[in-house]
């Protein structure tokens, strides 16, 4: 059976879906292949970031704060409790049923804007023609569309020596199952994986090492940001180990030995569970067959221009597995572009304004660029950094932690970078992206009237620092 279509998009991720969504909006006959099964073995659409990402781990994140707080928040507010105690069972159900609602949910906005939902693995051969193939590699359907979206997303990078055995040694998706709290944790690679599940179950018990091959911690983040929060993690007693070199992976007697030279010096940590979380590569493989043409480079990223478009006409591709950020918005937001474009309009995404977010305890979020990068381009700037202590927001929640610290040029004022940890920074960095889009200046935000009591005068008052005129502490 042959099937045409306007648009036929690949993976139906945050990437995907959403580019499906907006293109059938944009009245383009429109449909979607995936492949994902949930752990009932059913079709769940949402890709990495609704069934193994974004929402599980910020399940898990909320859930073990909560917790933590109980323990350690709730006795200064003079709230007591008997003995607190964690069902592991019941918060891993709270996680999956937030998770099915969500993918489930997908599946209604496919069925509302009439999106075709197609189960099977798709594979691009030539002139536009995709197959669809079922578990055994067997082709169910061919279908064929005017313009053709790659959407396949990422998968997670394992070490040669150290295979997941998906119990003791497991990946991203494996350590967001775990089903009892392991004694001893070890985590390889202390990037946004590592600090957010090592933060999970570290809360909830667990005795956590994070091993970093590099020896700069947090090497993406602003330098002053990343040395606050190795300290505060540190602090939760989180053990980071700086320059640490994964050679391989033993049993022992009490359960698995972790190999690593660290410092010139061979070393090892005994362990009970292991964690890898080494970065993340593009999930191509068989995505594009070699008589499609696209073109994908030695790290099997698939090579786009500016706007998405690959090296063959009306194909397009977005998301993990293109250059930039691994991040599900900048996904969404490619995905409604490329739907823009092909309708005709213009959306353009600027790379340079995404923001990170790290859901720890504090909050670590950015916006733009860092110091360092600022002037290794040799530009002259003014900085500007404010407490959430001097805050009565912040004192008030009982979470005087962490400062925002905002960048902006000497020359014109324009905001260049803004960095900050803290309570509640995956909100409040919004507001600088915001900003930033519309190229404002520190004297803009300086100038913008900010509630009071709120975490957002953080803001206000590091936009007032660049000037030295914060009014809540000393310039
Ligand atoms: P994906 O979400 O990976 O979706 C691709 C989909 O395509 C998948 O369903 C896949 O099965 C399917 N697929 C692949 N190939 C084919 C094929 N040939 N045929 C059919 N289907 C195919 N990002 C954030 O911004 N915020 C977060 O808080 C965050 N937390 C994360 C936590 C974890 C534990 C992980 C692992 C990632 C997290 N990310 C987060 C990253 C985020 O999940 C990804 O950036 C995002 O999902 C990428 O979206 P995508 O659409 O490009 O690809
Ligand atoms: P990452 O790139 O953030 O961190 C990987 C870390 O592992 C790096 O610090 C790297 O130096 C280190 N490393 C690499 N090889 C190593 C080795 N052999 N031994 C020890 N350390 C080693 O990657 P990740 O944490 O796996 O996450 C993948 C991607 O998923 C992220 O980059 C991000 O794009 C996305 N993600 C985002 C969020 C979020 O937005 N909150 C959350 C989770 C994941």
């Amino acid at each position: 059976m042959t099937d045409s279509f306007d648009v036929l998009v690949i993976g139906a991720g945050p990437g995907g879906y959403v580019a499906a969504i907006r293109c059938a909006q944009l009245g383009l006959n429109t449909a979607c292949i995936d492949n994902q099964i949930n752990h009932k073995g059913e079709p769940a659409l949402g890709g990495t970031c609704l069934n193994v990402g974004c929402i599980p781990s910020k399940a898990l994140l909320e859930s073990t704060e909560q917790y933590h707080k109980l323990i350690h928040s709730f006795p200064a507010h003079g709230i007591k409790t008997a003995e607190a105690s964690v069902d592991v069972a019941i918060m891993q159900k709270r996680k999956e049923s937030i998770v099915e609602g969500l993918t489930s949910g997908i599946a209604q906005l496919f069925k509302a804007n009439n999106v075709t939902a197609v189960h099977g693995f798709g594979r691009l051969t030539m002139d536009n023609t995709v197959n669809v193939l079922d578990e055994s590699g067997k082709i169910t359907r061919t279908l064929m569309a005017r313009h053709i979206i790659l959407a396949p997303g990422s998968m997670p990078s394992h070490l040669p020596n150290i295979p997941f055995d998906h119990e003791f040694v497991v990946d991203s998706t494996g350590a967001l199952n775990f089903e009892k709290v392991p004694g001893r944790l070890g985590v390889i690679g202390a990037g946004v994986i590592g600090l957010e599940l090592g933060s999970v179950w570290s809360r909830l018990g667990s005795e956590v090492t994070l091993l970093e091959a590099l020896d700069d911690f947090l090497a993406l983040a602003d330098h002053q940001i990343a040395s606050e929060a190795k300290r505060q993690f540190a602090k939760q007693g989180m053990n980071i180990r700086l320059g640490a070199k994964v050679s391989k992976l033993s049993k022992s007697k009490g359960g698995l030995k972790i190999h690593f030279t660290e410092k010139g010096k061979e070393s090892s940590i005994e362990v009970d569970r292991v964690i890898v979380a080494i970065g993340r590569r593009p999930a191509t493989e068989g995505v594009v067959s070699a008589d499609s043409g696209v073109s994908v480079d030695e790290r099997d990223f698939i090579l786009v221009d500016d706007e998405c478009r690959t090296n063959v006409p009306n194909v397009w591709a977005i998301g993990d597995a293109v250059r930039g950020p691994m991040l599900a918005h900048k996904s969404s937001e490619e995905g409604m572009a490329v739907a823009e474009r092909i309708a005709g309009g213009k959306l353009h995404v600027d790379l340079g304004i995404v923001p990170w977010v790290i859901y720890t305890s504090p909050e670590i979020a950015w916006v733009g660029q860092t110091e360092k990068e600022v002037k290794e381009a040799g530009t002259d700037i003014r900085v500007g950094s404010f407490p959430f202590a001097a805050t009565g927001r912040a004192r008030a929640m009982e979470e005087p932690v962490g400062f925002v610290k905002m960048i902006a040029d000497a020359g014109t004022d324009q905001l260049l970078g803004i960095h900050m940890i803290g309570p509640h920074v995956s909100e409040l960095v919004n507001e600088c992206v915001l900003a930033m889009e519309y190229q404002a200046s520190s004297e803009d935000l300086a100038r913008t009237i900010h509630a009071h009591p709120s975490l957002s005068e953080a803001i206000h008052e590091a936009a007032l620092a660049v000037d030295k005129r914060a009014i809540h502490r000393a310039n």
